[in-house]
């Protein structure tokens, strides 16, 4: 019918752009953050990624939200994100480091991780869900549902960025238009993208690292700025 009004500022969200990164963890990143050593501003550039415009962004107070990691062991940490303020606009956007999958608690390596496990015990014939859920650390409170909640997760990413994970891995095998059993199609993915249990931590980063880099999005979850009604 009419026109939406719009939203008031405060209930704006926040654009989350991913922070392409060469840390090995997200403790470095972490540690690099509070020694101010990361210098920003030279990753976006001179041009404010929202509205184009020179001079535009600056620097606002970061956030701190919580990462848990899993492999090569478990650990929780609160983690810093760096926001930036777009005068023009008078919105603001947020650094994800691309370890980080937005709304996930859980790292990519950590997510990554557990569905490899899952698919270990699903080759063997197992469900896989169960399987993955009770190798990794108890502490981490990781149930079958979770576990398949992530699967479905990683899938719709993988999906969604097949074109462009294309152009740097041989995907021609797999196929997401027929009904295949989720862990199939998962495994051909992993191994497609020569993703390994044993290999662990930073090598699970590569694809997420291809894809940011030749999109600027992220690979796995939904972004704040794609979840507001007002931003189909
Ligand atoms: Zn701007």
């Amino acid at each position: 019918m009419g026109a939406r009004r719009p939203a008031p500022l405060c209930q704006v969200p926040e654009i989350q752009v991913p922070y392409l990164n060469t840390f090995q963890s997200l403790w470095e990143y972490r540690k690099s953050f509070l020694a101010g050593q990361i210098d920003f501003d030279s990753r976006i550039g001179p041009t404010c990624p929202l509205c184009g415009h020179l001079q535009c962004y600056r620097k606002v107070t970061p956030y701190w939200r919580y990462a848990i990691e899993l492999f090569p062991e478990w650990r929780k940490e609160r983690i810093p994100v760096a926001r930036f303020l777009c005068r023009n606009r008078q919105r603001t956007f947020s650094l994800l480091p691309v370890q980080l999958i937005p709304y996930f608690q859980y790292t990519v390596g950590a997510v990554l991780g557990t569905l490899l496990l899952g698919w270990g015990y699903w080759q063997k014939g197992q469900g896989g869900f169960w399987g993955a859920s009770v190798e990794v650390d108890p502490e981490s409170l990781i149930t079958p549902w979770l576990v398949a909640f992530w699967l479905a997760a990683v899938l719709r990413g993988l999906r969604r960025g097949h074109a462009v994970l294309g152009r740097f891995y041989d995907l021609r095998g797999i196929s997401t238009s027929k009904k295949a059993v989720l862990w199939e199609e998962a495994a051909g993915y992993f191994q497609a993208l020569r993703l390994k249990a044993e290999r662990g931590g930073d090598p699970w980063m590569q694809p997420v690292r291809h894809y940011s880099q030749a999109t600027r999005q992220f690979l796995f979850g939904i972004p704040s700025q794609q979840r507001a009604p007002n931003h189909p």
